[in-house]
């Protein structure tokens, strides 16, 4: 592999973060890094500008309550064309070489830079790319999402939305981040739920190295992973993802989205299985039809919706179908081993 200062011009990279013991912290960096691109590159200032204008609400379903962002920035990245011939028509644009002329990187250990996310969903939301075009895949990158959560020292947290699930490069290996606190719902929920025991079920004690809970929480099945040991909890996920490889006879990788967020002095990971990337809605010719489009942080309560009409007329059932639609039940870990 070439060194990240050979691919990238002189200008375009920030800074190397090489790890942990460096100094400053990526916990320091990123926010450092983040201010300079909004300083710098005006078209992300702009879709800042616009995501501080969102419209949000919040609905309680059965179990939990999701929120709705009406964020017409994010038409683009809602209707993306991700079937294989549109994918291989246009540019790569994670690729180090087409990055959009203000965009800057910062270089994250060996083989990632951190870019800003031009179509943001949260403030400070970055892309993690790796540095070689090469297909998406979780067992290529839930190490870094794990690790870039640790060096962070619990700051940000990571989503990973698979090939044929909500990335819209799934030709380019990513992850994305957003600064921790609640951005995606169902991460504190989860959280909170652990805490108060209820609505999930332990399933195995990971070797005295962390826990493992499953359930279903609103239509959409849940596998959880929580351990002090980065180690551990990436091993406990990829248990997860064989699973759901061989129940549902996936040839390629099985659809899951992962989040990855610190829990106190643990780390943990929440895996949602899924069965299909849109609901009917998203296809309709008629009246019923929705932009929704959903990947990681949709199901994971925060439901983004470019359209102000989709926004005005989403409901408590309408959620509930999509996720039903999108989601596995809990059905999907039924015979899972953790041994
Ligand atoms: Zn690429």
């Amino acid at each position: 592999m070439k060194p990240i200062a050979h691919i990238l011009a002189d200008d375009t990279l920030i800074a190397p973060y090489a790890g942990a013991s460096a100094l400053p912290s990526l916990a320091g960096r990123l926010p450092a890094f983040i201010r300079q691109q909004l300083a710098t590159w005006p078209e992300l200032r702009e879709a800042h500008n616009g995501l501080k204008q969102s419209l949000y609400k919040k609905i309680f379903l059965n179990d939990l309550e999701v929120e709705l962002q009406h964020n017409p920035f994010r038409m683009k990245s809602s209707s993306a064309q991700v079937d294989r011939q549109s994918i291989e028509k246009r540019p790569c644009f994670l690729c180090p070489d087409k990055l959009y002329p203000h965009q800057r990187a910062l270089a994250y250990r060996d083989e990632w830079l951190v870019l800003c996310n031009p179509y943001p969903i949260f403030a400070g939301h970055l892309v993690i790319s790796h540095t070689e075009h090469r297909l998406q895949e979780i067992g290529s990158c839930l190490g870094a999402m794990i690790s870039f959560v640790a060096d962070s020292k619990g700051m940000f947290e990571t989503f990973y939305n698979g090939p044929a699930c909500g990335a819209s490069a799934p030709d380019h290996l990513h992850f994305q981040a957003y600064p921790a606190g609640g951005g995606i719902p169902l991460v504190p929920q989860v959280q909170l739920l652990l805490a108060a025991g209820m609505g999930l079920s332990q399933t195995d004690a990971m070797h005295g190295q962390g826990a493992c809970f499953a359930g279903e929480l609103d239509c959409r099945a849940v596998f959880i992973c929580r351990s002090p040991d980065s180690a551990a909890l990436e091993a406990g996920l990829i248990r997860a993802v064989s699973h759901l490889k061989k129940v549902t006879r996936a040839q390629d990788e099985p659809l899951v989205n992962i989040l990855i967020a610190a829990d106190g002095p643990d780390l943990i990971g929440i895996l949602l299985p899924r069965k299909a990337h849109r609901p009917a809605c998203y296809f309709s010719q008629d009246g019923g039809h929705m932009v929704v489009s959903p990947g990681a942080v949709d199901a994971g309560g925060l439901l983004v919706l470019p359209r102000r009409e989709d926004y005005e007329r989403m409901t408590r059932e309408l959620v509930l179908g999509i996720f039903s639609e999108v989601c596995h039940g809990k059905d999907i870990f039924e015979g899972f081993s953790f041994q």
